[in-house]
């Protein structure tokens, strides 16, 4: 177990909620998919622009230290990289850790890679947008619906904690989204498990102008942890048209944690409270 640094302004804004505890890392920015709406422009032709392992473990450890709460590792598609399971693994070993992934990379035996994080503080969050395949793939890409409902009860059935996130043009408490909440549980994943937000008009979507506009402020202010630098919030490292967004940049300096971390603090101590509860981003 980690001992907090309690008198660090840092630990005293998380601590009190002035920041929020989760840190986000993105491993990298290549996928093997291109949705229409991707934050970061991935596909399997981006530059891969990764954190190294030894990076990874370091902020993990790090924002222990300085009382965060719980980790985020999202990309790209993470899986794509070869160490990438067992570094998150240790990474649990100091706080809990929230794994995004598209779920396609999971057939037969390579499943085993995202076994390995059954029973250790890990959850996997898998994209999957309607209950339809046709309307599911036509934003996130062929087949992709066969591969994510093949793969969640495999998930489930070795141990592993698997979350459900649906990403929707619509309203969030679409009573057309029934049916896929019915097919979500159907695979194994608890109803609370279950996240459905909207579009955020920043990289790809924008251009596809798709989704809810938002200000600073009204994306969550969570620490994210890039090969770039560090950004306020998960949606602030987004790519438009080939070229990094830096509205969201706090500094180029990743570590010690403690750096991103007060310039974080600085630039959200008085600032008014914004919409992301209302919107639903998250
Ligand atoms: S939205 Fe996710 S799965 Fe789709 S291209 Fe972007 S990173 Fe890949």
């Amino acid at each position: 177990m980690t001992d907090i640094l309690t008198d660090h302004p840092v630990a005293a804004a998380v601590a009190d909620g002035t920041l929020p505890g989760r840190v986000w890392l993105y491993s990298n920015y290549n996928c093997n998919l291109a949705c229409s709406y991707c934050l970061t422009e991935s596909s399997p032709r981006s530059p891969r622009r990764q954190l190294e392992a030894a990076t990874m473990l370091s902020v993990a450890e790090q924002a222990a230290e300085l009382g965060f709460t719980g980790l985020g590792v999202t990309g790209g598609e993470p899986f794509l990289l070869p160490w990438l399971p067992e570094t998150v693994r240790a990474m649990a070993a100091h706080l809990p850790v929230v794994l995004l992934t598209n779920g396609t990379l999971f057939e037969g035996d390579r499943i085993d890679r995202a076994l390995v994080l059954a029973d250790h503080d890990v959850a996997l969050q898998i994209s999957l947008d309607s209950h339809r395949p046709d309307l599911n793939d036509l934003a996130r890409g062929e087949d992709n619906f066969a591969k994510v409902v093949a793969a969640v009860p495999r998930l489930v059935a070795g141990g592993v904690t698997v979350r459900i996130a649906t990403t929707t043009a619509g309203p969030l408490d679409d009573p057309g989204l029934d049916p896929l909440r019915r097919l979500v549980t159907s695979l194994g994943v608890a109803p609370d498990d279950h996240l459905v937000r909207p579009i955020v008009r920043r990289g790809r979507a924008d251009l596809e102008d798709l989704g809810v506009e938002a200000e600073a402020r009204d994306i969550p202010s969570e620490l994210t942890i890039t090969a770039d630098g560090a950004f306020w919030g998960s949606f602030g490292p987004t790519v438009r048209s080939g070229r990094l967004d830096t509205d969201l940049l706090l500094t180029r300096t990743v570590l010690p944690l403690s750096v991103p971390a007060q310039a974080l603090l600085g630039v959200v101590s008085g600032m008014p409270p914004g919409n992301d509860t209302n919107l639903g981003i998250r």
